[in-house]
């Protein structure tokens, strides 16, 4: 069920359990400011996730307050993954989905990072 991005930040959500280390997460890679691990659902053959630590919903949300560290630290940390996956030498796709038009189901701020295979003209 989409979320409504202008909510408050639940606590309880499933990447903010996995960020306490309550939930397991196959982790990629992970940063001052920043985790990236897989999808449990994958769409693709490579399908990150990266997520600030940081307690954000939305990219309105971030952008408007988080530090610039954690903000540059999140972009960092995405190009690092499509290198780090492979994902960089035959093309990917960044995507993130906000609020219930957007069709954002966890309500903390994700990029999915999509690639090992020909992308459509959407994957979502
Ligand atoms: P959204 O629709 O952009 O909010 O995508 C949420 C993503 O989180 C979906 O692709 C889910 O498969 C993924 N997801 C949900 N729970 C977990 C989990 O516990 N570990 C990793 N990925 C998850």
């Amino acid at each position: 069920m989409p979320i409504d991005a202008k909510q408050p930040y639940d606590g309880q959500n499933i990447f903010a359990r996995i960020l306490r280390g309550e939930l397991p997460a196959k982790t990629v890679m992970e940063s001052e400011h920043s985790l990236a691990f897989h999808d449990i659902q994958p769409l693709a053959p490579i399908h990150v996730l990266v997520i600030p630590k940081g307690e954000y919903v939305s990219w309105d949300d971030f952008t408007a307050s988080a530090s610039e560290a954690e903000i540059c630290d999140f972009v960092r940390t995405i190009g690092e993954v499509a290198r780090m996956t492979g994902a960089d030498t035959q093309g990917y796709r960044i995507l993130s989905n906000v609020g219930k038009r957007g069709g954002q189901e966890v309500p903390h701020l994700h990029v999915h990072v999509f690639g090992g295979q020909p992308l459509g003209p959407m994957l979502q």
